[in-house]
């Protein structure tokens, strides 16, 4: 959880539970009192007013999910900070021509994310493409297949190839027995 004032995060707090204490900004004391606690952001963040129990002024904090940015290891070791827009672009790519609808790229977009961040504050490359291909798979296997092409983008190309060689079996029509 962050605690900001205003712009300013104030971190490496004594966050002792909910609504803890938090340091005053006007006489660093971090003895505090929550007199008002309300939501703020359409629930994204609760909004504390607080009085200080030593100067006796009044502050306000604003008590988020961190959503700190995670990583992801490239195949050379290279770390980058995930950015969406890069899902986002090779999804784009992928579904150019199709029906998919953009809210549809968007919810998938999201989904990955989502995935993505609970697997950890770190995710490997390999884990970003067969996140976005298991996604795309139950969309639209065209689109699928399309994305599996320049799956190289993502420095896979061991798994892209095992996914397109199952999707084939999967979707090879059943021969007369
Ligand atoms: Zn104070």
């Amino acid at each position: 959880m962050a605690w900001q004032f205003g712009r300013a995060t104030v971190a490496a707090l004594q966050v002792g539970g909910y609504g803890g204490a938090v340091r005053c900004p006007f006489c660093s004391a971090d003895d505090d009192k929550v007199v008002d606690s309300r939501p703020a952001d359409d629930g994204a963040a609760v909004r504390r007013r607080r009085e200080c129990l030593v100067c006796n002024r009044r502050f306000t904090t604003y008590e988020r999910v961190d959503e700190l940015p995670f990583t992801v290891v490239k195949r050379a070791g290279v770390r980058e900070p995930f950015d969406p827009e890069k899902v986002r672009s090779g999804v784009e790519r992928a579904v150019a021509g199709s029906a998919i609808e953009p809210a549809a790229v968007d919810e998938l977009v999201a989904e990955v994310e989502e995935r993505l961040r609970s697997i950890g504050p770190e995710v490997t490359s390999e884990q970003v493409g067969r996140a976005v291909l298991e996604g795309l798979r139950r969309l639209d296997p065209v689109s699928y297949l399309r994305f599996a092409s320049v799956y190289k983008g993502f420095e896979d190309l061991g798994d892209f190839e095992r996914e397109v060689t199952e999707l084939q079996k999967q979707t090879e029509p059943k021969r007369r027995q």
